[in-house]
């Protein structure tokens, strides 16, 4: 048998203030052995995640989808899930529903399967309350009615098909860089309270070019963004992220309108909130239907 606790386990070990959290490797651990120092209320950061979600589809599609619960696996245990979808942009910023809500199935002329799809995951009372109190001295709107779209619960389910970690979105309150990388960094003392900071969106978007026929390979204009955005983000080189419409090639090609990209600059932003530079890896790449980027970035 198992000598580790789950991930429920730990949480409750947590609240308890039973658990250490310090092991080097930034995972969770219980203190079973009393060898590791004890951290009461805070834990080693949660890493920062940036999911391209793609087409709704990937909800019904286990290949691309176990990619996801593997990547998911590298995470410690989660008290909570902030989401900032590119399904949702509204000003000022909007702070999701607190209770389990039906899904908003976002999009149309889909397998009927996909609109069955379920996603039951807690509500956050506690969670909104926090995100408030990080974003003081802006503007802040709760939306008691808004539950999850499908740049949320699309890879959700994958990440954490349990449902059994209490989610939050957050809506997207601007398209300016600098707006969304200061949003992040304001959210980033999340990480070190258990709770993953996901944006959704895709590192490339223009779905009017996008192929559904075959598996054509990418075009050059969005290879040459892809690896413009992992060569920055990797060397992070914020100041020019920050300006990708202007420094990025083919920049509106790639993104006709920018709401899939903006998602991976708040999370760059919560990922460098504490000025230092964090570890980036790619836990997916590659590419769909043409011309989209499943490029995934791990901060941390
Ligand atoms: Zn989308």
């Amino acid at each position: 048998m198992n000598s580790h606790p789950t991930r429920r386990e730990a949480l409750a070990l947590a609240a308890a203030g039973l658990l250490t959290a310090c092991r080097p490797d930034g995972r969770a651990a219980a203190a079973s052995a009393g060898k590791e120092p004890l951290m009461n209320t805070s834990t080693a950061p949660i890493p920062v995640a940036f999911v391209g979600h793609g087409s709704p589809t990937l909800a019904l599609d286990p290949v691309k989808g176990a990619e996801l619960t593997a990547w998911a696996q590298r995470w410690p245990a989660l008290r909570g899930v902030v989401v900032l979808s590119a399904h949702w942009e509204d000003a000022p910023v909007q702070i999701g529903a607190t209770r389990t809500l039906p899904l908003i199935y976002d999009f149309y002329g889909f397998p009927k399967a996909l609109y069955d799809v379920q996603y039951a995951a807690p509500g956050a009372p506690w969670l909104a309350d926090r995100v408030a109190g990080l974003l003081q001295g802006q503007p802040v709107q709760r939306a008691p009615e808004r539950g999850l779209d499908h740049g949320a619960w699309v890879p959700l389910k994958w990440f954490l098909p349990k449902a059994d970690v209490p989610v939050l979105a957050v809506s997207l309150p601007s398209q300016d860089p600098q707006a969304l990388f200061a949003l992040g960094r304001k959210l980033a003392p999340l990480r070190s309270e258990g709770v993953l900071i996901l944006g959704s969106g895709n590192v490339t978007h223009n779905l009017r070019q996008v192929s559904f026929r075959g598996d054509p390979p990418p075009p050059a204009w969005a290879t040459e963004f892809d690896a413009w955005v992992s060569e920055v983000v990797q060397g992070g080189q914020m100041d020019a992220l920050l300006q990708w419409q202007t420094q990025a090639p083919a920049a509106r090609m790639n993104h006709p309108t920018v709401e899939h990209f903006t998602p991976l600059l708040v999370a760059a932003g919560a990922a460098w909130g504490d000025g230092g530079r964090p570890k980036v890896t790619w836990p997916v790449q590659g590419w769909e239907y043409g011309s989209l980027s499943r490029r995934g970035v791990q901060f941390g």
